[in-house]
């Protein structure tokens, strides 16, 4: 990249969450942007996620929470309910303005498409089918070649490549990934009335659940305990969520023909990873899923996704040197991001040993330590 007028360069690796919002907060900030990404334009995997407060407050700094909340749906509970039927609501923050919602549900394709349009809008360059090979480091510089045989030499490269990051293998982070005995089923339904909220519902065996996602659509998920991983045939998946949930009662058992009747079932294990060393070097740096990628329990790895983004532009603008900012970043993540993957996968495992009611609590704590300032 020609940086020759000074302008200082990136190249970030993934357009994911953390890859696009990274785009745009360093373009916000005057940074040249390019984005790499293997997979094809226009695909998300999942359904749909829940963006949490803190993903709201970063959004809103980044002037893209009003368009999350158009696109998704805006609410403020979280309703558990245990396996005895008794309900335990959680009231979430509001963070940004008592008069909006605390969180909101949103399509997965929905969030992307608003995170791309503003990434390009603020001029960063996308190319899709394209990853990286290689990294060096030479002066003050980070220097990529490309699966396409190009090179790039910028100031800053990162690494927002999800969990199985390449990235952060190439800057030399080995990280292991953890499985953690759980696989989560999703559809999409059409959104009950009564959910309004998020509702989990705590079973003998499984968890479930229900994220509002649109005035009209909702997903209903399943949380299957003691599995190992692997592949199951696309053909037979709905059918087996519907064998999941057809123990639930009540609301569950009212959603659950629309499962069975569904074509797009997806089914993802529970992993974590969390780097243990510096995220950063030289002036190499990886963020998001990439660096610490918590279970979905607490439904906040777009949260610290999002938020890193928006910190890491905030410490580059503070520090002139590029090495001493990103030093600064992983300072002020790491603790917070521990924090979030490590309650997380606490609650997976309180999960698995049907102590449903002992993880309310943690979660409630978690949200509300997940308020304080990123
Ligand atoms: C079942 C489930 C439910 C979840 N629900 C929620 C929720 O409700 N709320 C929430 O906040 N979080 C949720 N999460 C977590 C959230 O999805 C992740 O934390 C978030 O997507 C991380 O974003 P990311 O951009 O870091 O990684 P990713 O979303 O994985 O994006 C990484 C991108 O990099 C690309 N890539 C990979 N390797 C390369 C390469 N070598 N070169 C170029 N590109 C590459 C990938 O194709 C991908 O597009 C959930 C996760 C799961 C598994």
């Amino acid at each position: 990249m020609d940086n020759s007028d000074g302008t200082r360069s990136a190249l970030i690796v993934g357009a994911g969450i953390a890859g696009l919002t990274t785009a745009s907060a360093l373009a916000r900030w005057g940074w040249s942007v390019e984005v790499i990404e293997t997979g094809s334009e226009g695909t998300t995997a999942g359904w749909g996620l829940s963006l949490t407060g803190p993903s709201l407050r970063a959004l809103h700094s980044l002037g893209l929470a009003d368009q999350c909340l158009a696109a998704g749906y805006g609410m403020s509970v979280i309703t558990n309910v245990d396996a005895n039927g008794v309900a335990s609501p959680i009231e979430l923050p509001h963070l940004i303005g008592d008069d909006r919602p605390a969180m909101a549900g949103i399509a997965r394709p929905e969030l992307h498409r608003i995170l791309r349009a503003e990434a390009l809008r603020l001029g960063t360059r996308i190319h899709y089918g394209l990853g990286v090979f290689r990294l060096a480091q030479q002066g003050g510089q980070a220097c990529a070649e490309l699966t396409d045989g190009t090179v790039r030499t910028v100031d800053l490269l990162v690494g927002a490549d999800g969990i199985r990051s390449t990235v952060r293998g190439l800057i030399g982070r080995p990280t292991p990934i953890r499985y953690h005995g759980q696989m989560v089923w999703r559809a999409r339904v059409p959104r009950p009335d009564w959910a309004t909220g998020v509702h989990t519902f705590a079973g003998d065996g499984h968890q479930t659940g229900v994220v509002p996602i649109s005035p009209s659509q909702a997903y209903v998920f399943v949380t299957e305990n003691g599995m190992r991983p692997g592949v199951l045939p696309d053909a037979g998946l709905a059918a087996r969520m519907g064998d999941l949930l057809a123990p639930f009662t009540g609301r569950v058992a009212e959603i659950r023909p629309e499962v069975v009747r569904s074509e797009s079932v997806i089914r993802r294990p529970v992993r974590t990873a969390l780097v243990d060393a510096p995220w950063s070097d030289g002036t190499r740096v990886v963020l998001g899923d990439a660096a610490h990628a918590p279970s979905p329990q607490m439904a906040s790895g777009a949260a610290l996704a999002i938020e890193d983004g928006l910190v890491l532009a905030q410490e580059l603008d503070r520090y002139e040197d590029i090495r001493k900012a990103l030093e600064a970043f992983t300072d002020r993540r790491r603790e917070r991001c521990s924090v979030l993957v490590k309650t997380s996968v606490a609650i997976a495992r309180l999960e698995q040993e049907q102590r449903h009611r002992d993880a309310y609590p943690l979660i409630e704590a978690c949200h509300h330590r997940m308020a304080q300032p990123a």
